[in-house]
C-alpha cells in the first residue's frame, strides 16, 4: 500500500510543468513568474519539486480575486455557505488517502497520524459549515430608551499565512472559519511543504467555492508573505508559525492597521506529580514529544516530575524513547519520521551540543538516525538533568526531542513551568482534584489539559499567551476573528435630546 500511495503522490507533483508549483488565483492554477524554489522530500533529502516565489504583480492578482469576490460571497446565503462547505468536507474525506499521502512525502510526516489528519481538515470544514448560518447572529442589550442590537459582518479578504509541519490540517483550521464567516481568502503555505494545499484549492473548487473565494499563492516568507501582509486590501491577518515571524507580520500589517490573529510557538510543560496514573502519564508524554516528529506547536517539550518519582518515571521514559520506531513516512509502523528540512535537521541536531555545554545528560537518542538514505532522521532524544534555566528547557527545538528535570512541590513545579516566555499549552498529571484546580488556575498557557494529551474539541477555544501567540480560534472565537461587530441603538423615543445653543 504504502508504495501506491507514494507513487501516487509523486504523480501528483509530476504533473506541474517542471515539477513546480505557480498559484491558484480567481479559480484558476497560473504559472509562477516569479524565481524557482526547491522543495525537498524530507525522507530522502532529494528534490521532490519546486514552486516559484509570487512577484508583486502576482500577489496583488490574488488579493484583487479575493477583493472583487468578497461582496458576492459575503452575501450568499449562511445555507449556501454551509452546504458548500460541507461539500469540500466530502471531497476532502474521498481525497484522504491522496491528502495523507502528500503529507508523507512533502514534509515526512508519519502515516499513522496523517491518515487521521486528513479526516480532522474535513471535521473542521463541517464543524464552521454548520454554524455558517448563523455567524451574522448578535446580541439583544436593551435599556430603559434603546434598544441595542448587535449584528457581525465579514470583515473583507483576509490572509492566511500557515507553517509547514502538518500543513493541510493546519490551513483548514484557519480556512474554514473564514470562509464560513464569508471572507474571503488568499493564503499562502509553507515553502517547505506547499504541495497539499495546491490540493485543497483544488478540491475547494471542484466542491463549487466560487472562483476567488479561496486564492493560494506560494513564495517565500520575506517576499510573498511580506508583500501579502502589506497590501492595503487585505483586512486581518490570520498567521501560524514562528514568535519573530509574528513580530515581523505585525510590523508589516501596522501601516495598514490590520487586524492580527497569531499561533506561535511554545515550549509546553507537561508536570506529573506523585499521585497521578504514572503509565497513562508515560504514554501520554511520550505522545505529546513523539508524535508528528516533535514538530508540533503543542507538543509537551518540557518534562517537569516530581523528585520522589522522577528517577524511577524518567528511566522508565528512556527505555520507551530508544526504541521508539523512526523510519519512512509511509510505512505505517513508522511512529516517528524524518525532519522537515536540511536547515531544520541542523537547528534541532544543534542543541545536542547546547545540552553537554549546559551540563544535561543525553539518556536516549542524541545523534542523526542513519537510514543511509539521505533523509533528515533524527534520533529521538531525551534530555535529563536539565534546569529550568538552561536553553533546551527555554527554547523551542520542535523536534523529536524532550527535556526532562524534577520539581519539589506544587510552588515550585508551577514556578518551573511558567519560567518561560512562552505560553501555549500546558498538560498537567495528578489524582488530587483540587490541586487539578489550582495548578489549572496557576498555569500561564491559553490552554491546559489534566490527565490528557492534546485531545481537541472544535468548539473551545485554542491559543496562546505570552509570546505563543493574540487570539484564540474554535468555536465562535473564530468567527468573533474574521468579522465585525456591529451595534445599532434604536431609540423608543422616550428619552430627553439635550438641546445646545437655544
Ligand atoms: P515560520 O514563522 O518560519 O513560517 C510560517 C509561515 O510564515 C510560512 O508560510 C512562511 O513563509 C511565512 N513567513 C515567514 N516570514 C514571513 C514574513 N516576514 N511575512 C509574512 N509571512 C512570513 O514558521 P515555521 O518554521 O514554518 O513553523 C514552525 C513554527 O510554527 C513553530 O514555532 C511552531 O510552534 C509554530 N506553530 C504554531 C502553532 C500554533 O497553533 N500555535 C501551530 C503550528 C506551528
Amino acid at each position: 500500500m504504502s508504495i501506491e500511495l507514494r507513487n501516487r503522490a509523486l504523480e501528483y507533483v509530476n504533473a506541474f510543468d517542471g515539477r513546480t508549483l505557480g498559484h491558484f488565483i480567481n479559480g484558476a492554477a497560473v504559472e509562477g513568474e516569479g524565481d524557482r524554489f526547491e522543495v525537498f522530500e524530507p525522507a530522502t533529502g532529494e528534490i521532490l519539486g519546486g514552486a516559484c516565489d509570487a512577484t508583486a504583480k502576482e500577489v496583488d492578482a490574488a488579493v484583487e480575486a479575493a477583493r472583487s469576490a468578497f461582496q458576492r460571497w459575503a452575501a450568499t446565503p449562511g445555507t449556501k455557505r454551509r452546504k458548500i462547505l460541507h461539500d469540500i468536507a466530502d471531497l476532502i474525506e474521498e481525497r484522504a488517502d491522496d491528502i495523507a499521502a502528500m503529507e508523507c512525502l512533502d514534509a515526512g510526516q508519519a502515516w499513522r497520524f496523517m491518515s487521521k489528519a486528513a479526516l480532522r481538515g474535513a471535521e473542521n470544514f463541517r464543524f464552521f459549515a454548520d454554524q455558517a448560518p448563523f455567524a451574522s447572529d448578535g446580541k439583544s442589550l436593551p435599556t430603559q430608551d434603546h434598544l441595542n442590537y448587535t449584528i457581525r459582518h465579514p470583515i473583507g479578504p483576509v490572509a492566511v499565512i500557515t507553517p509547514w509541519n502538518t500543513p493541510f490540517m493546519l490551513s483548514t483550521w484557519k480556512i474554514a472559519p473564514a470562509l464560513a464567516s464569508g471572507c474571503t481568502v488568499v493564503h499562502k503555505p509553507a515553502e517547505w511543504s506547499p504541495f497539499s494545499a495546491r490540493l485543497l484549492v483544488e478540491i475547494a473548487h471542484e466542491a463549487g467555492l466560487p472562483a476567488g473565494v479561496l486564492n493560494t499563492v506560494n513564495g517565500l516568507g520575506e517576499s510573498t508573505g511580506k508583500r501579502l501582509t502589506e497590501h492595503p486590501d487585505i483586512k486581518a491577518i490570520a498567521f501560524v508559525g514562528e514568535s519573530k515571524t509574528g513580530s515581523a507580520i505585525m510590523r508589516q500589517g501596522s501601516e495598514s492597521l490590520k487586524r492580527v490573529h497569531f499561533e506561535l510557538g511554545g515550549k509546553n510543560p507537561v508536570v506529573v506529580f506523585e499521585d497521578a496514573d504514572l503509565d497513562l502519564a508515560l504514554d501520554a508524554v511520550i505522545f505529546m514529544i513523539y508524535s508528528l516528529n516533535g514538530q508540533r506547536c503543542t507538543s509537551s517539550s518540557r518534562l517537569l516530575v516530581q523528585q520522589s518519582i522522577h528517577d524511577d518515571f524518567v528511566a522508565e521514559l528512556a527505555k520507551r524513547v530508544k526504541i521508539l520506531k523512526v523510519g519512512d513516512p509511509f510505512d505505517p509502523a513508522t511512529e516517528v519520521g524524518p525532519l522537515i528540512h536540511r536547515r531544520h535537521f541542523e537547528k534541532v541536531a544543534s542543541y545536542m551540543d547546547v545540552a553537554r555545554r549546559d551540563g544535561a545528560i543525553i539518556a536516549a537518542g542524541g545523534a542523526p538516525h542513519e537510514l543511509g538514505n539521505g533523509g533528515y532522521y533524527f534520533q529521538p532524544t531525551l534530555f535529563t538533568g536539565a534546569r529550568q534555566s538552561m536553553r533546551i528547557a527555554q527554547e523551542e527545538i520542535f523536534g523529536p526531542v524532550l527535556t526532562a528535570y524534577s520539581f519539589e512541590d506544587e510552588a515550585d513545579a508551577i514556578a518551573q513551568a511558567n519560567d518561560v516566555k512562552y505560553g501555549l499549552a500546558a498538560y498537567l498529571w495528578t489524582a488530587d482534584v483540587g490541586r487539578a484546580l489550582r495548578v489549572a488556575n496557576a498555569f500561564e498557557a491559553g490552554m491546559v489539559w489534566v490527565n490528557s494529551e492534546n485531545v481537541r474539541h472544535l468548539a473551545t477555544p485554542f491559543g496562546g499567551m505570552k509570546a505563543s501567540g493574540i487570539g484564540r480560534d474554535g468555536g465562535d472565537w473564530s468567527f468573533d476573528f474574521y468579522m465585525e461587530t456591529k451595534n445599532v441603538a434604536l431609540a423608543y423615543g422616550t428619552h430627553k435630546i439635550q438641546r445646545m445653543g437655544v
